[in-house]
């Protein structure tokens, strides 16, 4: 981190952005930069790569959407960016940043993902768009086609590194790198960086200035975190008694499977409880109107599968419930991510069955400290096995 950055500037004026770009932050609402915009959009001005590093919810889209779109400012219009991303949700959460931060400019923007027709996307991509937001998948489809020239290319975003890594598409991002001009911007963003990361910054980034917000792997600092040991056929009816308090405004419900998020929406469901799956089983419009339906508060209950963890933005989130113990300690942080996302408080509730107890010690041990425990009695399967 540059100290003279971090020392004297505190309005996204400061950080060297247009009128234009100012108007559209404060249409937004944002009163000042978080700290990874703070020292990204300067570096990004400056026409360096960067690898930022924040923990999910510190506005690292607009880290790197904002300078972007100050840049293209006054260009041609050709295909200037790529911004790559793990699922068609987030694509299209980056999409709509994009649009509102271009407001006050005329830069156009196309998302492009699996799940939908590929025609509308293609005569899209063929009329000519500044930036493209896309999942790796489909745009190698598009690639094949020849919809789209990236002769012009100036910026690649990688956003959500991490993730996409995690979801097996290092190939494809090489298919896809090897197609793109050698002279760019590259910006990598991730909440995390494990070795294979590393890896990837190297080879596609050229001098990377690294701006990094916070410890490693930091659980959003708002929330508070709890673990109920509980018996996994006890489950369901501890879900129930717990939901039927009533700060449980807009609650985020995560399981392992598929199977397991259907079947928790029908225990509910009998119980009189209203709430929606999000999986990868459901169609791309089934996917999208749950995620509205769930960000307007129409829906106060989303059960989702991991396909929502990272990166998703749904602000207001009061609660997360872990109705599974996450496979990976990393998918811990990320899913409470999902709560205390810009300053708000939210409560991160994990059910621990017998046999998970070993999972959530490693959970501890990466966050260094222990999640206290929450005995409910008729549900914890004992406190002696609950260690
Ligand atoms: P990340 O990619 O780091 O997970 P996002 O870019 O999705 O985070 O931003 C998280 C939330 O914070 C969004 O709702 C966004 O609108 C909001 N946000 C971003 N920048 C600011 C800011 N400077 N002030 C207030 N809220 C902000
Ligand atoms: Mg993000």
């Amino acid at each position: 981190m540059d100290p003279e950055i971090e020392d004297r500037v505190t309005t996204f004026g400061e950080l060297g952005l247009v009128p234009e770009l100012l108007a559209a932050v404060q249409d937004a609402g944002y009163t000042e930069p978080t700290p990874i915009q703070r020292d990204a959009i300067p570096r990004v001005l400056q026409g360096r790569d960067i690898i930022g590093l924040a923990q999910t919810g510190t506005g690292k889209t607009a880290a790197f959407t904002l300078p972007i779109v100050q840049r293209l400012l006054g260009g041609p219009r050709r295909t200037r960016v790529l911004v790559l991303t793990p699922t068609r949700e987030l694509a299209a959460q980056v999409e709509a940043s994009f649009v509102k931060y271009a407001r006050h400019a005329a830069v156009s923007v196309i998302p492009v993902y699996g799940g939908v027709p590929i025609e509308p996307q293609e005569r899209a991509l063929r009329a000519g768009v500044d930036v493209v937001v896309a999942t790796p998948g489909r745009l190698l489809d598009h690639l094949e086609r020849q919809n789209v020239c990236f002769d012009a290319l100036e910026f690649l975003v990688l956003d959500e590194a991490d993730r996409m890594l995690d979801m097996g598409f290092a190939p494809q991002l090489n298919r896809i790198v090897e197609q793109l001009p050698r002279y760019r911007q590259t910006l990598l963003f991730s909440a995390t960086m494990p070795a294979e990361v590393e890896a990837l910054s190297r080879k596609y980034l050229r001098k990377p200035v690294v701006v990094q917000v916070g410890r490693r792997s930091e659980a959003a600092s708002t929330v508070t975190h709890a673990v109920y040991p509980v018996p996994r056929e006890r489950k369901s009816a501890l879900l129930i008694e717990l939901l039927r308090n009533d700060q449980m405004d807009s609650v985020l419900i995560f399981t392992r499977t598929k199977h397991g998020a259907d079947r928790v929406v029908r225990h509910l469901d009998r119980a009189g409880i209203a709430a929606i799956a999000l999986h990868a089983d459901k169609s791309q419009s089934q996917r999208t109107r749950a995620l509205e339906s769930f960000k307007s508060g129409a829906a106060r209950i989303l059960v989702a599968t991991d396909i929502a963890q990272r990166g998703l933005d749904v602000s207001g989130i009061s609660h997360v419930i872990n109705y599974d113990v996450p496979q990976q300690p990393e998918d811990y942080v990320h899913r409470i991510g999902r709560t205390g996302r810009a300053a708000q408080t939210g409560d991160a509730f994990t059910f621990m069955s017998a046999d998970e107890i070993a999972m959530v010690r490693t959970i501890e041990r990466m966050l260094g400290q222990p999640i206290p425990r929450i005995s409910v009695p008729g549900y914890d399967f004992g406190t002696v096995a609950a260690a």
